[in-house]
């Protein structure tokens, strides 16, 4: 007789859905969690709780929604977002790297499982202030991305927690698995270390691996991602140092996915590099740059601020400022977009801003070479197509300069300007171990390990070089869900 009939290794947004889904079909459910209570949830408790599902109409999720977020539901256009669409999404925004089987798995079941999670006690709201502009008296939403948890991941996590509890789930903090035990196909083991040091071994018909990735490990990620990037900031927890990744590819677990890139993007360059901060979570990030210039410490333009909609950009722009002189970069405004930007994150105290009367002046006070962004400045407010403007639509309003910016250019003229000075914040990373549509693990043959099943950011495979925003808690779920349903028939089956 094992211990338990499921123990799932990681306690973040794939940890618990493994859990309550294991529980539910019947399975004693044991979660290890590395960090302590105080500092559990994993990365899924920094997040804005945004998630990307496919739907035809906004109607479909109405009785899903918090009574307290409906009331402007009458104003509010959600463009579709048909299965179709969110498909071509991952298929775009990955240049077509991401695993066609796991990417439709993941899209056809993605409504289902938010309609689950519900069922479970996750709270949802539609997301206004990320994902909405006002335009002629409606709120229009864009970048197919609409649904968010009440109180971003702070809450996911509280809701998991308690939903988990109810379930029976029983959770173990301060539980750092450093080993697996799998030569018995009836019985596998896990050895993990408490605070004070001690071993301790438990058993289990099956296990499921929600560890996350090893963006919280500099050397691994100059070894997997490149040079310099053991300088990134780590936007969420400490604890996502891939050993548990390690442990299932020396248990015969198979790679897939794209190892050397990763989820990264503009952070606030005064923030803590070795992990994010849980007061503040995810207002560290400055995702308003569509609506400004992005340049370095030579005042020089180095992306297409308005290539597309935030949503589909932001993942990469992490990278593409790592490699700016000193790893910066400053997202530049003027007194007319100010207002525009999110107030979560450029309302946030501390904030790394200058405010100035002159462009001059803001470079003085950011560190940015005054002439080379005089110039700069200069030659993009010249170049700008004569469209109205609109952050609501791709609106074509581009400045034809090198780079160029494709849409929402406007003049940076009117004082007071406005910089904020970013470096990159790594969000997770993409490499991870192979599963199948059951989320079972395999090996270099494609033959499953018999009762292993990993989730979210340990299994690889969906993402590579970039990400459609949104879609990192939508996998851990749907994976994570299928994980403890096949892992709790497993561990039946051969009890
Ligand atoms: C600031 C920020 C904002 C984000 N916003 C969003 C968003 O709005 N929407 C979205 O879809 N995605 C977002 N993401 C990405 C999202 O966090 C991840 O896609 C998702 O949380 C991954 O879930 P997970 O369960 O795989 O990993 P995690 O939530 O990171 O959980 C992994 C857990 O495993 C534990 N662990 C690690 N090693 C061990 C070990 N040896 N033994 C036991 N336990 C171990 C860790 O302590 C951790 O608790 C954001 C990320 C960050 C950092």
């Amino acid at each position: 007789m094992t211990d338990f009939d499921v123990i799932v290794v990681g306690g973040g947004n794939a940890g618990f859905c493994a859990a309550e889904s294991a529980a539910e079909h019947g399975a004693r459910v044991l979660l290890l969690e590395k960090a302590p209570e105080a500092e559990a949830g994993g990365n899924s408790y920094y997040t804005a709780g945004a998630f990307r599902v496919a739907f035809e109409s906004v109607a479909e999720f109405r009785d899903l929604l918090d009574p307290d977020t409906t009331d402007r539901l009458d104003r509010t256009v959600v463009p579709a977002y048909p299965a179709s669409a969110f498909e071509a999404d991952m298929r775009r925004v990955t240049d077509d790297r991401c695993d066609p089987v796991l990417t439709r798995v993941l899209v056809s079941r993605s409504a289902d499982t938010v309609r689950w999670l519900a069922g479970n006690g996750i709270r949802w709201r539609l997301m206004y202030e990320r994902q909405a502009y006002e335009s002629n008296g409606s709120w229009v939403f864009f970048g197919g991305l609409f649904l968010g948890t009440v109180d971003g991941g702070k809450g996911l996590i509280a809701q998991h927690t308690r939903a988990a509890r109810d379930a029976g789930v029983r959770i173990r903090y301060g539980a750092e698995v450093v080993g697996l035990e799998l030569a018995d196909p009836a019985v596998r083991g896990v050895r993990y270390r408490t605070a004070d040091g001690t071993e301790h071994v438990v058993t289990a018909g099956a296990l499921v691996l929600t560890a996350g990735g090893f963006e919280a490990d500099p050397d691994r990620r100059e070894r997997y991602l490149g040079p310099g990037w053991g300088q990134a900031y780590v936007r969420g927890c400490a604890t996502n140092t891939g050993e548990v990744l390690d442990l299932a590819l020396a248990a015969g677990a198979a790679r897939h996915g794209d190892w050397s890139s990763c989820h990264s993007v503009a952070w606030d360059a005064g923030a803590d590099r070795a992990a994010g901060n849980r007061e503040l979570t995810n207002q560290l990030t400055r995702q308003s740059y569509p609506i400004g210039i992005v340049v370095n410490e030579n005042g020089q333009r180095f992306l297409d601020e308005g290539a597309d909609f935030r949503n589909y950009t932001y993942a990469k722009y992490g990278r593409e400022i790592l490699r700016q002189p000193n790893g910066r970069a400053f997202q530049l405004f003027d007194a007319k977009t100010r207002p525009l930007l999110r107030t979560e994150e450029y309302d946030s105290r501390p904030i790394s801003e200058a405010v100035a009367d002159s462009l001059p002046e803001l470079a003085a006070k950011l560190g940015i070479d005054p002439d080379g962004l005089v110039r700069t400045v200069t030659e993009f407010n010249g170049s700008i197509v004569d469209v109205p403007f609109d952050p609501a639509v791709k609106d074509g309003r581009a400045a034809r300069v090198d780079p160029p910016k494709s849409n929402w250019a406007q003049a940076l003229d009117t004082p007071p300007y406005y910089g904020y000075a970013v470096g990159c914040g790594i969000t997770f990373t993409f490499g991870g171990v192979r599963i199948d549509e059951s989320a079972a693990v395999l090996d270099e043959s494609g033959t499953r390990i018999a009762g292993l099943y990993a989730a979210g950011e340990l299994a690889g495979g969906l993402f590579s070089g970039n990400y459609p925003g949104g879609t990192g808690l939508t996998a851990g779920a749907v994976f994570g869900r299928l994980a403890g349903e096949h892992a709790a028939r497993h561990a039946r089956a051969s009890a």
